[in-house]
């Protein structure tokens, strides 16, 4: 495997050096609601500017079919330079004439954000024109935005075949961690899934389960499964679609290592405020939806979980947001931390709930991958990281 170029492989000082991040955040109200994700941006920015460079930030935020004022990056233009200290200035579109002018009067040390990447039709097409307009503004190309790295953009991939490039210190640290789960992976080695969806998560589950001691997995997932394997799951969310791959799971050669909740919490309808009430998943009342791992199930995982040398977690136990069907998804943290192997926590809603626990620092690494770390661990090529690890081999 190919070794992942880093920032002190690239010449940066005087130089203009573009970083893909990922400034994402939630907005309300034209206000950024939750800045996680600019603060983890600006320790790549930091560092760039400490060594000289003209920095010119790139990011996605949203969908936008095109530009949308409604998700332009201005309140992120903002916060940044609230952060960070230093005087931050927006172009006025991705990478045409305002961007070019902007860029031609910057100084050493100084920052400018590209509007919104998505803007242009040509992002999510890869688009050569566009990834050489980009390109044509920096001397360099450095890959932040791990989370978009298997995405084959022009703001990730095609830029990156244009200019000398290399991986941020996160992305580094992101693949140092995601690859060990895939290389050093040492038994027992257990995953725990959970979640909204099998739809989601299946191929994660049929690339790891034969390499895995255990599989845990509650989760609305777990209803699907259990469905599958014949229980009857009352008013949870099942996937019927996706029964068919469920049962092929449990069914396969590695079918006895999946282990699914003895028992559930259910509720009489989907509220903060519902009434619940645990339940063996054998005998789940009808009418009732289950939103959370029971007692009995937690205490087994945690068991589990306790022996791994390897732990992968992804995906809460259940509706954790709300405080009645937190239970499982917290002894499950409780127990992840306390295991003393290697133990990688993905997915941004059980992040959101480790910090909800504040038990965020207590893991060996927490991604912020999400479906870019999903695709990894399941053993895909990510394109983002490829195209870094490619040139720096000079083919
Ligand atoms: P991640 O972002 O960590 O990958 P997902 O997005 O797959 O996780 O799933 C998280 C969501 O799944 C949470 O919003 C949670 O409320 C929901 N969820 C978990 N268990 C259940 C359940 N039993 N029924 C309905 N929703 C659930
Ligand atoms: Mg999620």
């Amino acid at each position: 495997m190919s070794r992942l170029p880093g920032i002190d492989d690239l010449e940066v000082d005087g130089k203009r050096v573009l970083v893909r991040a990922d400034l994402n955040v939630p907005l309300e109200a034209g206000a950024v609601v939750d800045d996680f994700r600019i603060r983890a941006a600006l320790a790549t920015i930091q560092v760039l500017r400490e060594r000289g460079a003209r920095v010119i930030v790139a990011s996605h935020l949203g969908r936008p079919k095109g530009p949308d004022p409604e998700l332009s990056l201005a309140p992120v233009a903002v916060r940044l330079q609230e952060l960070g200290g230093f005087p931050v200035r927006l172009a006025g579109d991705v990478a045409g004439i305002e961007a070019k002018k902007t860029v031609a009067g910057m100084e050493p040390g100084e920052v400018v954000l590209l509007e919104n990447t998505r803007f242009h039709p040509g992002e999510t097409k890869n688009d050569p024109e566009l990834a050489e307009a980009l390109a044509a503004l920096a001397d360099a190309f450095v890959l932040d935005a791990f989370g978009s790295a298997h995405r084959a953009h022009a703001s990730t991939v095609g830029v990156a075949e244009l200019l000398p490039s290399a991986a941020s210190p996160l992305v580094q640290a992101e693949v140092d961690a995601l690859r060990r789960l895939l290389e050093e992976r040492r038994s027992p080695y257990v995953v725990v899934l959970g979640g909204a969806k099998v739809s989601t998560k299946i191929g994660v589950i049929e690339a790891l389960l034969p390499r895995v001691d255990a599989m845990l997995i509650g989760g609305a997932m777990a209803f699907t499964l259990l469905t599958a394997d014949g229980y009857d799951v009352g008013s949870s969310r099942v996937e019927e679609q996706m029964l068919g791959e469920a049962r092929g799971v449990l069914k396969g050669p590695h079918g006895a290592r999946v282990m699914l909740p003895d028992d559930a919490v259910v509720a009489d309808r989907f509220a903060a405020d519902a009434d619940h009430k645990v339940v063996p998943t054998g005998d789940m009342p009808e009418g009732w939806m289950g939103l959370d791992i029971g007692p009995e199930a937690a205490e087994r995982f945690a068991g589990v979980i306790a022996n791994a040398e390897t732990l992968f977690w992804n995906g809460p136990m259940g509706v954790f947001e709300w405080e009645a069907f937190r239970t499982g998804t917290a002894r499950i943290a409780e127990a992840v931390v306390e295991c003393e192997g290697m133990t990688v926590v993905g997915g941004g809603d059980t992040a959101a709930a480790l910090k909800l626990f504040g038990l965020e620092d207590r893991v060996t690494h927490l991604s912020t991958g999400g479906g870019a770390g999903l695709e990894f661990v399941e053993g895909k090529a990510l394109p983002g990281i490829e195209v870094l690890e490619r040139k720096s081999d000079g083919t």
